[in-house]
């Protein structure tokens, strides 16, 4: 059955369109002993719905930029479904952005919400509008023009956006700030906000402490190991790679890496917080090179200068690897240099930034592998709270959130574990989350009939 339907979707239009059919065939081929011992996802035809979106929308986004020139972006919502609560998921601002892209994204949204165990079903959405360069005008004629289209597609039961690539709390503040003026309803329509009007305390933080939790519950059941004076690597320099360096360092670990999409830093000495924060946190730009001019003992290799095949950031010798960037940053070189150099486990950040052959090379090397989908919950999980604060007009205080947000990741972890051991796939963690995420969406599409 599975094979038939990656033909019927490679003789479709997604033939071109190799994400979204990369992730479906890795999620379809770990279910095909699942679904052959239940005939009613035959019956319901659950795995053919479940690789079609409910809904694409598209939309022309114009504004005006700091020189009075007209600008025309475009603009995405892909819901893709909503059995489990409202379609949630984020929005990405990144010239690379297209609507296969967002189809992929909002496929595993779909599966990554589901093993939360939350009230929540999957989404993304997006522009090729490029942030970079842009002044905070500009970034905000953007942002109302493009919820002028978006806002009659959203709502707090209906779908809730968050941040992404791009997307951090000023551009979804400007968001919802249009989205309360033309509604006129001061709803929990989009999370991530600010916290002065609704945001949860601890949403910036959550996807990189919740990969740090998820590591370190796995590292802890798996090889009663903790992460405390282990080296480490990180690449991105972004929302969720800078709190997953700032968490890990909190356990004690030392990072020795970090990217951008210019070039990777190595810093024998363990990354400087405070420094790298400068540079890169609070919707700051600025290149990585910026770091070796306060710290001489660091290492800066631009792109262009990457000495092999692959990224540089993933050849030092490292305990663990946190790739935190984006998608397919972690070849095959890459993955064969992590073993060679000891790395014991690989908990993904992004969303899925492995390739599957290097996965696979991660499995038949007994590499702990946790996939994005599972290990970087942590944010939307923190969303769901948004939504449940919002909804009850209540403030949790950070203690509140960290500890709710521990609580899950120890419990995706241990739901996947299970899973792929019941299902004779012990540490295959991959086909452990597509299985739990699959049963439970299944079960509720089944339930509400067609
Ligand atoms: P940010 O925009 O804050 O950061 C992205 C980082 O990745 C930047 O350092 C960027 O560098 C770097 N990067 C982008 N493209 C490339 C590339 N081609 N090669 C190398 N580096 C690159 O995004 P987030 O941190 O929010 O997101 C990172 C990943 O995590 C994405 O896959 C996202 O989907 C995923 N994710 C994010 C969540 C969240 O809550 N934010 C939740 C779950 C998953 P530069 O600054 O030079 O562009």
């Amino acid at each position: 059955m599975v094979e038939k339907i990656l033909a019927n979707l490679e003789k479709s239009n997604c033939a071109t369109d190799s994400t979204f059919m990369q992730a479906v065939s890795e999620v379809l081929r770990s279910l095909t002993p699942t679904v052959e011992s239940d005939s009613r996802y035959e019956r319901y035809a659950i795995l053919e719905r479940l690789v079609t979106p409910d809904r694409v929308i598209q939309f022309k986004v114009q504004w005006v930029d700091d020189q009075n020139r007209v600008q025309i972006n475009n603009g995405y919502r892909v819901q893709f479904n909503n059995s489990l609560g409202p379609y949630k998921g984020g929005l990405r601002f990144h010239p690379s952005v297209t609507l296969e892209m967002l189809k992929f994204l909002a496929y595993e949204q779909i599966f990554k919400n589901s093993l939360t165990g939350l009230p929540i079903g999957g989404a993304k959405g997006g522009s090729d509008f490029d942030p970079k360069g842009k002044s905070d005008f500009e970034i905000m004629n953007f942002c109302r023009a493009f919820m002028r289209e978006l806002h009659q597609y959203i709502g707090a039961r209906v779908d809730v956006p968050a941040g992404d690539i791009g997307v951090g709390l000023r551009e979804i503040g400007f968001l919802f700030g249009e989205y309360r003026r033309i509604t006129r309803n001061y709803e929990g329509a989009l999370s991530g906000k600010p916290y002065a009007f609704g945001g949860s305390l601890m949403r910036p933080q959550a996807t990189g402490y919740g990969v740090v939790y998820f590591a370190a519950e796995m590292l802890k059941e798996e090889i009663q190991e903790s992460l405390e004076g282990q080296i480490c690597s990180v690449s991105g320099a972004g929302n969720v790679a800078l709190h997953t360096i700032e968490k890990l360092q909190h356990l004690g670990a030392k990072v020795i890496t970090c990217s951008d999409s210019e070039g990777t830093i190595y810093d024998p000495e363990g990354i400087d917080m405070d420094l790298l924060k400068r540079i890169k946190g609070n919707e700051r730009h600025l290149s990585l090179e910026h770091y070796i001019q306060k710290k001489d003992t660091a290492v800066y290799t631009k792109k262009e200068d990457y000495p092999h095949d692959g990224h540089t950031v993933w050849s030092y010798p490292c305990f663990a690897a946190f790739p935190c960037a984006t998608q397919n940053e972690l070849t095959l070189s890459d993955a064969a240099r992590l073993i060679e150099n000891g790395c014991i486990a690989v908990i993904e950040g992004a969303n899925m930034p492995t390739t599957p052959n290097a996965i696979d090379l991660f499995h038949e090397n007994g590499i702990l592998f946790a996939p994005g989908k599972a290990s970087n919950a942590g944010g939307v999980a923190v969303s769901e709270f948004e939504m449940s604060q919002n909804a009850s007009m209540e403030k949790w205080d950070f203690d509140k959130v960290d500890h709710k947000l521990n609580a899950i990741m120890r419990q995706i972890y241990k739901r996947v574990a299970l899973t792929a051991k019941e299902n004779g796939k012990e540490r295959n963690f991959v086909d452990g989350a597509n299985i739990a995420a699959f049963k439970r969406i299944a079960e509720a599409m089944i339930l509400e009939g067609i």
